[in-house]
């Protein structure tokens, strides 16, 4: 088995920013990523990251991997971690689903969070496009278009129009069925969305169940999230806390209630952006070297200096 400093789950912004401010510091690192695409693929284009607006997460993740691959300490390990176990002297065992397991003295979680995507008609196609879970990271490029936000929170839906009015003079608010009656302030269409039409992404209008019609270009729709199977099996087993929502919860030094595991990123905050997640990623690795209390030269065996 191979034997690292730290073991960083998820290989997103926050893992692949932990893993190289880690390598920076001189420790050996297995990133372990799922072989599948990042959760913003969706989106052609990254926004918001200055230096680097513009690019595709694809690329985003190559170009972290050249810039980790200079300093010869990170491995990147192509696998969906299934299991973190504590062992008894210290240290913790990571088990993968397609390979063999490692050891590492700490672990970072970073896995981010999955969306859970309507069973709407059309979505799939404009989603990341001219459905857009977040202003600041479409917003720009739906500009100046007929929005409608779907939300089922009546204070967000009273504050919507103004909050929203420098991207568009025109916001219309669609409960999706789901807002609680008695607690509505300003005007609210209902309805269950049961398709969008667009034309090869671009948005026209949305369908309600009863048949409605309703012209829109760009919706804006905060999808509900919840934690990768790790995580859930984590909090099973290992007693991880996990708050409302699915986050994790940690400490403000991203240390959660298990000694020696740590989380970061989308995972422990529906606040969400690349920058933010980056951020979190370096603040964990900080936490990781300072709670660190052991020679570091000593480790067994991974990866060469
Ligand atoms: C459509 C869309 C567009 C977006 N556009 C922008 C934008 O323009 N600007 C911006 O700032 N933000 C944008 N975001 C938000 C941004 O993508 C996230 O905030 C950011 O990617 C979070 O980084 P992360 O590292 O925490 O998680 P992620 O990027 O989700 O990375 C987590 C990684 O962990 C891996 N993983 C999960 N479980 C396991 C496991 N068990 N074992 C191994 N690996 C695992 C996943 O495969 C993934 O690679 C967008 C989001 C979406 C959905």
């Amino acid at each position: 088995m191979q034997h690292f400093d730290v073991a960083i789950i998820g290989g997103g912004p926050a893992g692949l920013t932990a893993a190289m401010t880690l390598s920076r510091s001189l420790r050996r690192v297995a990133v372990l990523d799922a072989r599948r695409p990042p959760r913003n693929i969706f989106a052609d284009e990254m926004h918001g990251i200055v230096g680097l607006d513009g690019v595709s997460p694809g690329e985003y993740r190559r170009r972290a991997w050249a810039d980790l691959e200079k300093y010869g300490m990170a491995e990147l390990h192509e696998v969906t971690g299934t299991d973190v176990t504590p062992d008894p002297e210290g240290g913790f065992t990571v088990t993968a689903e397609e390979g063999p397991p490692v050891w590492a003295r700490q672990v970072l979680l970073a896995t981010g969070m999955v969306d859970a995507h309507p069973k709407v008609e059309g979505f799939g196609e404009c989603w990341g496009r001219t459905v857009i879970h977040c202003p600041f990271c479409l917003g720009w490029e739906n500009r100046d278009r007929r929005w409608a936000v779907v939300t089922d929170d009546p204070e967000f839906a009273a504050t919507a129009a103004a909050v929203f009015s420098a991207w568009s003079d025109d916001v219309i608010v669609l409960a999706n069925g789901a807002m609680p009656p008695g607690e509505r302030d300003g005007e609210i269409i209902d309805g269950e969305i049961r398709r969008l039409h667009h034309d090869g992404g671009d948005l026209r209008a949305i369908e309600l169940a009863d048949g409605t019609i309703i012209e829109r270009q760009t919706m804006l729709w905060q999808l509900d999230q919840r934690p990768v199977p790790l995580i859930s099996h984590l909090a099973e087993q290992l007693g991880l806390a996990v708050g409302r929502g699915g986050y994790v919860e940690t400490d403000s030094s991203f240390r959660t209630n298990v000694s020696g595991l740590y989380a970061t990123g989308d995972l422990i905050t529906a606040s969400q952006a690349v920058v933010e997640s980056a951020a979190a990623g370096s603040g964990a690795a900080f936490q990781i070297i300072a709670d660190a209390r052991w020679p570091l030269r000593d480790v067994p065996s991974g990866l060469s200096r």
